[in-house]
């Protein structure tokens, strides 16, 4: 296997640079989709804007070459909220050696960019492959993952999934879901003299919440992390009345593992209900965002493909690794099951104003998807 392209270290950092310097908060990121569809346009491919739930388009560009499998490859161009403390304009950045600093640069403009650039590459060899291939720049990651939810709820069918996501020194196979719990308690309001006369909806879901992790514990995984809190609650009225507040809630969080489901915690959340034999009266509902865990088997072609494209491009198989966070992977694995995998440039500190990706692995890292995309479309097969 021959790599029949190469890729531009400047080109790249450029076309980083332009992503960068358009804010794209969840919500805003139509004007730095814009730069992505003209990019695509320019380079020969046909972007299309796809609709999602926040108002804000994905850019979807696919190429069809023929009968053969399917790869998607995704990043998003949302960044989180720019924290306090940046050194410099966050949408300018820094650089300093071959590290740049900047919102979005690591988590994951970069990314987006390795994608493009395999794109356009691929675009430009149809003979050496044969499938289809599908990029995708979508929007809402870092909130609700709308443009990711959009984007399979259109119908799309893929063989395969990368995103760009950063991770350079392992292919992450796997991650936890996580789901958002309302808990309601409805008891009997009455005069807060007479409490005997009503039922504390505080009281009672107080209860709840004080032992409901012993009894509804989490699944064990060898690798992916667990827990589960309470976020919020709320009973009462905020003006003060002498009246027992008749209505409490609580937000429950829980990172939860293959295994488990919103049907499984549900269940268990109310066979512990039960237990207390309260008298007030119990709900539970799953709220956005959902998102399903996942764990991609070790045998998958996708997963082959990578090792040998990451061991032909840098001497050495990566190893895999798991994610301790959820990201648009959940959606595509979990939801959709696409065998997915995440692989990007190296970066860190996402979130925080000291954000920064290494230009010099954004080349290999585009380089590693390519050859993956070859060997999975490979002619013929
Ligand atoms: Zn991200």
């Amino acid at each position: 296997m021959t790599t029949v392209s190469s890729f531009d270290r400047d080109e790249a950092f450029q076309l980083l640079r332009q992503l960068v310097a358009v804010r794209s908060y969840p919500g805003e990121e139509r004007a730095v989709q814009e730069v992505v569809a003209g990019w695509l346009t320019a380079a020969g491919l046909a972007p299309e804007f796809q609709a999602t739930a926040n108002g804000q388009p994905n850019i979807i560009a696919q190429i069809s070459n023929g009968p053969g499998p399917t790869l998607l490859l995704n990043g998003h161009v949302d960044t989180v909220l720019a924290v306090e403390g940046w050194p410099c304009d966050p949408w300018q950045g820094r650089l300093e050696g071959d590290r740049f600093s900047a919102l979005g640069a690591g988590d994951m403009k970069a990314g987006v960019v390795v994608n493009m650039l395999v794109a356009r590459a691929l675009a430009r060899q149809r003979d050496a492959w044969q499938g289809t291939l599908i990029f995708s720049s979508v929007t809402d990651e870092e909130a609700y993952s709308f443009g990711a939810r959009a984007l399979v709820a259109s119908g799309l069918r893929a063989d395969a999934c990368i995103v760009t996501e950063p991770s350079f020194d392992a292919l992450i196979i796997g991650a936890p879901g996580k789901i958002l719990v309302r808990a309601t308690a409805v008891g009997k309001a009455a005069h807060g003299f007479r409490p005997h006369e009503g039922v504390n909806a505080a009281i009672e879901l107080a209860r709840f919440i004080a032992h409901f992790a012993a009894a509804v514990p989490t699944l064990h995984h060898p690798h992916l992390p667990t827990s589960q809190t309470v976020l919020s609650f709320l009973s009462g009225s905020a003006q003060y009345v002498i009246t027992l507040p008749e209505r409490a809630e609580a937000l429950i969080t829980r990172q939860i593992i293959p295994g488990e489901s919103e049907a499984s915690l549900l269940d268990a959340l109310h066979a512990f209900a039960e237990t207390l034999h309260s008298p007030a009266r119990f709900t539970f509902t799953i709220e956005p965002p959902y998102y399903p865990p996942f764990e991609l088997g070790q045998d998958q072609p996708l997963l082959r493909a990578m090792r040998d494209a990451s061991a032909a491009i840098l001497g050495t198989a990566l190893p895999v690794g798991y994610s301790s966070g959820v990201s648009d992977a959940n959606i595509f694995a979990g939801e959709a099951g696409i065998p997915t995998v995440f692989f990007g440039p190296r970066a860190g500190d996402w979130h925080q104003s000291t954000e920064w990706v290494d230009l010099s692995t954004i080349v290999p890292c585009a380089q590693i998807v390519l050859e993956t995309a070859l060997r999975l479309l490979r002619n013929g097969e």
